[in-house]
């Protein structure tokens, strides 16, 4: 094999990757999913990585604007919470959990 073959095996392996990478992360970012690192499954699996974008459950909905997502510690219920809310009543089984921290690395030192 000469070099020009072996380059353009190269700039072919290069773009379909790019090609079913882009695919991908177009799909993940509808299911709200990362669409960084489905990019990278379609970039080293191809049509396989388009496939596991496709099969993927879609991933939860951002919380609102000055909301954050907790999870009760009982029945593992997700819920949306005031982002400076020391306590919380789960929706679900009724039960009083303290607020998970913000930051968890603020409270490191
Ligand atoms: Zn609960």
């Amino acid at each position: 094999m000469d070099g020009s073959a072996a380059g353009a095996i190269f700039f072919a392996v290069l773009f379909f990757g790019i090609t079913f990478g882009s695919v991908s992360l177009a799909i993940a970012e509808r299911k709200r999913r990362s669409p960084g690192g489905f990019f990278l499954v379609g970039f080293l699996l191809g049509p396989l990585g388009v496939l596991a974008a496709v099969v993927a459950a879609p991933g939860a909905p951002a919380p609102p604007p000055g909301m954050r997502a907790v999870i009760c510690r009982r029945c593992n219920a997700r819920q949306n919470i005031a982002r400076d809310q020391a306590d919380y009543e789960c929706w679900q089984c009724k039960l009083v959990n303290p607020s998970p921290p913000t930051n968890p690395a603020r409270y490191l030192t």
